[in-house]
């Protein structure tokens, strides 16, 4: 079983991170700068910890938070627009205590599901590079050998995917990334047997434009939830 203690001594240690110095000093200048609309808020600033059930069988692995969302309210995709498309949703397949995420202390509480991401800190242009990716991936590692209850993982977007991939060939999983495609709905079944399930990101620039919508994403999570229970899991 994993530890509550241990991930929450996790996150701490996230939330202390230093690792990309382009990216912290990015998050440091927008959490003293604000946006207007949120200019009484103090700001979070720091590395996101990830959210959720420590027993959690479903994973949600995000790209990285947004410089006004979760880098403000210090929860993952609480307080933006991907959020407001997220949490619904979660709420209507039965993850989530409550439709609407505005702030870490709203009670908010998630039931067989954890949210983490592939990057912790609020990346320019929602763009980290290469390395950062590279500089945050021991954290994915420990966050994952934790999460011992863990049978899918539902990746937003490609960068996601292609995180959990590289995690993949970190540890051994697989020796190669052939034969792995992103796109939406698509699924893997790791050698561990570990799911991976594929979705368009919850960004305003796919759901403003209705290449994911309401119903798509709600049946990934009703898709997960199935592969949660499969039968002929290990
Ligand atoms: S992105 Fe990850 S590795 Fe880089 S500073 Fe933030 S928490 Fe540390």
């Amino acid at each position: 079983m994993g530890s509550p203690s241990a991930l929450q001594v996790l996150n701490e240690r996230i939330i202390a991170c230093e690792r990309c110095a382009r990216l912290r000093a990015y998050c440091t200048e927008v959490a003293a700068v604000r946006r207007r609309a949120y200019a009484d808020q103090e700001y979070w600033g720091r590395p996101v910890p990830s959210f959720g059930d420590p027993e959690a069988r479903i994973l949600v692995l995000g790209l990285a938070p947004g410089a006004h969302g979760s880098n403000r309210t210090g929860r993952p995709f609480t307080g933006d627009g991907s959020g407001d498309f997220l949490y619904p949703v979660l709420h209507e397949a039965g993850f989530a205590s409550q439709p609407r995420a505005f702030h870490r202390e709203d009670d908010m509480r998630l039931t067989d599901l954890w949210i983490n991401s592939v990057a912790r800190c609020a990346p320019p242009g929602n763009k980290p590079t290469p390395e950062e990716l590279r500089n945050c991936a021991p954290w994915l590692d420990e966050e994952l050998s934790l999460l011992t209850q863990l049978r899918v993982v539902v990746c937003l977007g490609r960068i996601a995917f292609e995180g959990l991939l590289a995690w993949a060939l970190r540890t051994g999983q697989i020796a190669s990334r052939a034969g792995f495609t992103f796109s939406h709905g698509a699924e893997y079944t790791l050698p561990s047997g570990l799911h991976m399930l594929a979705t368009y990101h919850p960004s305003l620039q796919n759901t403003n434009t209705g290449k994911l919508t309401r119903p798509m994403f709600l049946a990934i999570f009703e898709r997960a939830r199935q592969l949660a229970d499969h039968p002929a899991y290990p």
